[in-house]
């Protein structure tokens, strides 16, 4: 396909290779992300259907230039005010006896409407096609790595920033204007700031709470570059730490050492959850770390694998995950440290550089 770049021909191709075990003559790409990382294309709205002969991108009036441009190699449909109807028509001529679609992503509604348009063919819901992302290429890991630097480079200004008297939504508002300062195209996620006994709140997001000294602060905040997040966690305090507020940050940096001592390939995701979690119900707050370890991390800020009891994953080389133990006792507050990394060919590599050992804020 001439003009198509190599990093979208290869994820072409992986969707062909999807496809091929899928049981189905073709797949249906409804899901922006999915769709947008099969293409190329960047609009919020669209239907991409692969064949293994074929590439159709349908889309509506708005996005016909834009998809034209951006998903080269790509018969682009012009849809007008009806992109269904032209990918019906499409798919009238060619005839595949079953289309795939995104079974975790697509509504109910959506499925009766391309029942009735792609009639004859048959709609096969299939389960994990978002596995298609997992494992990240150079160009992804790029995109990412700049998220992950300009998330560092915030949490460095906000040490400067932070401060007994200052508001959880005024810290917010700096963090997020910070990170598009500095080259985020948005904010990958609300940003949590969680001041105070709040800090044992997993999302908390801003309020107008006001900071204290010998409180914790946790933030919680990502950018988003090319359409790639970055997810990074910090707790520090404001002017003191007392004994309590220093073990309890140390179980959680422990927790997170050991979990990233044991990432590389071939690692069930659920075994390196359960190495933090055991870190954590050693030193008696089992109960207190109720949320899995970790997620992958692309064009979603949580998409798969996960770390977590659940997943039934092996990690491989190429994916990247968060590593966020927490511990949140409440009433008293909470520490989470969340670090991304990437699992290379015999280990991982933590991008996050974020400085990761207790920092007592003077303000
Ligand atoms: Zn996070
Ligand atoms: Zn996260």
């Amino acid at each position: 396909m001439p003009g198509t770049t190599p990093t979208l021909r290869s994820h072409l191709d992986r969707a062909r290779e999807y496809l091929g075990t899928s049981g189905t003559e073709a797949l249906l790409l409804l899901k922006t992300e999915n769709r947008r990382y099969v293409t190329g294309f960047t609009g919020s709205a669209g239907l991409a259907l692969v064949t293994p002969p074929e590439a159709l991108l349908a889309v509506d009036f708005r996005y016909e230039e834009q998809a034209a441009a951006e998903a080269p190699g790509w018969t682009v449909l012009r849809g007008g005010r009806d992109p269904l109807g032209a990918l019906a028509a499409a798919v009238g001529e060619r005839k595949p006896r079953t289309i795939g679609f995104e079974a975790e992503f697509v509504s109910y509604a959506q499925v009766l409407r391309l029942r009735e348009k792609l009639a004859p063919a048959e709609l096969v819901p299939l389960n994990s096609v978002d596995r298609l992302r997992w494992v990240k290429d150079a160009e992804e890991l790029a995109a990412i790595s700049r998220a992950v630097e300009i998330a560092d480079q915030a949490f460095v200004h906000m040490l400067e920033v932070l401060r007994p008297g200052l508001t959880e939504r005024a810290a917010g508002v700096e963090l997020e204007s910070f990170m598009r300062r500095a080259g985020a195209d948005r904010v990958a996620f609300d940003s949590v700031v969680a001041s105070g006994p709040r800090s044992a709140l997993p999302h908390g997001r801003a309020t107008d709470r006001v900071m204290a000294g010998g409180e914790f602060v946790t933030l919680d905040f990502g950018a988003q570059c090319g359409g790639y997040c970055s997810d990074c966690t910090r707790t520090v305090a404001l002017r003191s730490a007392d004994d309590q507020q220093r073990r309890v940050y140390q179980v959680v940096l422990d927790a997170q050492r050991r979990a990233l001592d044991m990432i590389r390939p071939g690692v069930p995701c659920r075994s390196v959850d359960e190495a933090a979690r055991s870190v954590i119900a050693a030193a008696g707050f089992g109960e207190a770390f109720g949320h899995s370890l970790g997620h992958g991390l692309g064009l979603e800020v949580h998409e798969g694998p996960r770390l977590s009891p659940l997943e039934d994953a092996v990690l491989g080389p190429g994916m990247v995950v968060t590593v966020e133990p927490g511990i949140y006792l409440p009433g008293w507050g909470g520490v989470r440290t969340e670090d991304d990394v990437v699992v290379t060919a015999d280990g991982c590599r933590i991008l996050t550089r974020a400085p990761k050992e207790l920092r007592v804020v003077l303000g």
